[in-house]
């Protein structure tokens, strides 16, 4: 098991913006300021940031720092991947972007169960990844996944190569009912597969809780509630990763400050985030992670995680904040609306959280419009 520090991963999905486009200068500082922290994971996939992500591995860590000090990790994009692709060429062009000839990590990218049972079958998606590995282009290989912990059990029992599973982890969902985070990372330990955590500050939205989570917290420590989210993660027995997709140099500062101080919680600890995570629970937030899988899909360009996030700022907002109202029609005049939504479902094949987006933006429209 690696240090606290090198359990933490950066990961290349929510990085700062400037005139349109990734800000290259400030990553440039952040992933100076996270490797200067002791930090040397980095973590990307083929998707990412408008299928921009893995460039900006190349120029931002791959181009500045010698191959041998970074780790580098990426994913085969199965959950986006058409019967007609070809793994091996999607493999060549990640390696290309990045800007690399091998990968540290590589997971087969949400191999959820339609996927799994068709498409992964049917491009023996393992098995290619097996072959990378035999040619030394893969260390070591995961799986990702968005699904059941039944569809993980059939998937480590059939594939015995792989070494580490990346799941979505956090305080939040770690019992809930649509994540199932405790079960799956149970199924991962009885496999003996170390889990990599995604998400473990759910987004961003750990970072925003509401004046009652915000006191339970404050009545222990000053701990920021995005560092209680952190704590959680760190303090899994069987985490050997953690991924945090960063947008600020304060977020680097903080959470690599926070990581080399960290200690086991203790068990007043651990209840008050149980107590957390009940009043948490009833607020009706959309389970929208912004991660942007979706984003690019609509016929009708409805900024769908922006919608969301609005949406739930609005909710977790303890009084009437017109800003909220605003923001919206703002971008509304240069996207499509929430009520723009036909039903297509397009989105929908893409959402790792399986969210109705459809129907859940009839809320926001019932709100904002
Ligand atoms: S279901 Fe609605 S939001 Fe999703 S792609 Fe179709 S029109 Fe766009
Ligand atoms: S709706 Fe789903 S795919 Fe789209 S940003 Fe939210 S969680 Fe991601």
């Amino acid at each position: 098991m690696m240090d606290d520090i090198g359990r933490f991963g950066f990961g290349f999905m929510r990085l700062p913006y400037k005139g349109g486009d990734i800000d290259l200068d400030a990553t440039n500082e952040m992933v100076d300021a996270y490797i200067q922290s002791g930090g040397r994971f980095f973590d990307t996939a083929y998707q990412y940031l408008g299928e921009k992500s893995e460039s900006t591995i190349r120029k931002c860590v791959v181009e500045r720092y010698p191959r041998d000090e970074i780790i580098i990790s990426d994913k085969m994009p199965v959950y986006t991947m058409k019967m007609s692709d070809d793994p091996y060429e999607i493999f060549e062009e990640q390696l290309e972007r990045c800007g690399v000839d091998y990968f540290d990590y590589y997971m087969a990218h949400d191999p959820e169960d339609r996927y799994y049972e068709g498409l992964c079958r049917k491009l023996d998606i393992f098995n290619v990844m097996k072959e990378f590995k035999r040619q030394g282009r893969i260390k070591k290989l995961g799986v990702s996944l968005h699904d059941t912990p039944e569809v993980l059990d059939k998937i480590l029992t059939e594939h015995l190569e792989i070494e580490f599973v990346l799941l979505q982890i956090n305080y939040k969902d770690w019992d809930s009912s649509y994540v199932q985070s405790r079960e799956c990372y149970e199924v991962a330990t009885s496999h003996n597969k170390p889990v990599f955590v995604m998400g473990p500050i759910k987004g961003g939205q750990l970072a925003r809780v509401n004046r009652d989570v915000k006191r339970v917290f404050a009545s222990h420590n000053d701990w920021p509630p995005a560092l209680w989210a952190l704590s959680f993660v760190l303090n899994l027995d069987n985490v050997e990763m953690i991924l945090s997709g960063m947008s600020t140099i304060e977020e680097v500062h903080e959470n690599m400050e926070f990581i080399r101080n960290f200690n086991k919680l203790n068990e007043d600890e651990v209840r008050i985030i149980n107590k957390a995570r009940d009043l948490l629970d009833n607020r009706g937030e959309i389970q929208c992670t912004t991660c942007d899988y979706c984003k690019g899909h609509c016929p009708n360009d409805i900024p769908i995680s922006k919608c969301f996030d609005l949406y739930n700022l609005n909710k977790k907002s303890d009084r009437l904040d017109s800003s909220y109202y605003d923001e919206y029609d703002l971008i509304c005049q240069e996207h499509g609306k929430a009520s723009d939504c036909n039903e297509c479902g397009e989105c929908e094949q893409t959402c790792p959280q399986h969210l109705k987006i459809s129907r859940e933006l009839k809320k926001v429209a019932n709100i904002f419009e």
